[in-house]
């Protein structure tokens, strides 16, 4: 399903498909989540992708031919592919061990094709083995809404009460997750989403409500995965003194002026971009010991721009993802 052009549906096309070059892996696709920021590619609200492209960075599949000097991975063997594509090595962010910051990186579905698609190529650097205790469409959540979110839970320190603005894929498994950690856990939705706040409540959140509500006690920490701008000055009003802000997502709304004292007392504001490697390897190993159990709604692949509208619309309860043929 290729995205020839910002704000048009995706369109389904036969592309030829070339063998691995050295360090690739030629993937089939079984599964592909959705996420909100293939939404903010389609939508032309992040600016620099390859076009014509295939969207998805939370692919799960098998590997069916590797290039040369490929040693880590065999044909058959089930991988994920993340939106961390590939990265240089060389400048000073990768060699800080800061490589999700690398100045010419490259992002799966977004600067090389990712897996709406029946097949895709990867960099084989940059792929995971999967834990088992997952079938291939819930696994698919983990490689993007897991990773961020557990790197975005893990600037929340030793915060012991966690608002979550924005009850979907993300925060759906880091809310699990958090509880597991001995945290509790206050999920924020839009205004007036019964469904979403009973869902919160299902996984163990200890308080749901309206995004405009103030939490029953103040927060130790935010993250926040709505696009919404004006919940950071909303989200800071709700968090203690020395607390931290996270924010989770790739692009948001403008973020309107707000008033000093609201970041005053030594609150922290900042936001969280891509994942390294290591979070990977973590947070794949930890998500079945907690367990994290993802919920999905699929979709047949030919029905992406579907799927990409029920992300856009909120009408999604946990994660979407694609089931490829
Ligand atoms: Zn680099
Ligand atoms: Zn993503």
């Amino acid at each position: 399903m290729v995205l020839e052009a910002p704000r048009q549906p995706l369109l389904a096309r036969q592309l030829p498909l070339r063998d691995p070059a050295a360090g690739e892996v030629l993937v089939e696709v079984a599964a592909c989540g959705v996420c909100r920021t293939d939404l903010h590619v389609a939508d032309g609200e992040l600016t620099r992708p390859k076009l014509p492209l295939v969207l998805g960075h939370e692919v799960v599949g098998r590997v069916v031919a590797a290039g040369a000097g490929v040693e880590r991975l065999r044909v058959g063997d089930r991988v994920g592919v993340p939106w961390l594509g590939a990265t240089c090595g060389r400048c000073p962010h990768c060699r800080a061990a800061r490589e999700n910051l690398c100045d010419s990186p490259e992002f799966t579905g977004y600067t090389r094709d990712g897996g709406y698609a029946s097949h895709m190529l990867a960099d084989a650097g940059y792929v995971f083995s999967l834990p088992d205790a997952y079938d291939d469409a819930h696994a698919a959540p983990l490689l993007c809404a897991g990773l961020i979110g557990f790197r975005a839970l893990r600037f929340c320190d030793d915060a012991r009460t966690v608002g979550i603005y924005g009850f979907g894929a993300a925060a759906h498994l880091i809310a699990q997750l958090a509880i597991w950690q001995g945290r509790r856990v206050f999920a924020f939705t839009k205004p007036g989403d019964a469904d979403g706040q009973a869902f919160a409540r299902a996984l163990g959140c200890a308080w749901a409500g309206d995004s405009t509500q103030p939490p029953p006690e103040p927060l130790d920490a935010a993250v926040l995965f709505a696009p919404v701008g004006s919940l950071v000055p909303a989200a800071l009003r709700a968090t203690r003194k020395a607390g931290t802000v996270v924010c989770g997502g790739i692009h948001m709304s403008e973020i309107p002026a707000f008033p000093y004292e609201l970041l005053w007392g030594e609150r922290v504001l900042r936001s969280v971009a891509n994942l390294t490697r290591d979070d990977a390897e973590q947070f794949l190993a930890l998500a079945p010991r907690v367990p994290i159990r993802t919920h999905v709604q699929t979709w047949p692949l030919a029905q992406a721009n579907e799927a990409l509208d029920a992300v856009r619309t909120g009408r999604v309860q946990g994660a979407a993802v694609l089931l490829c043929p």
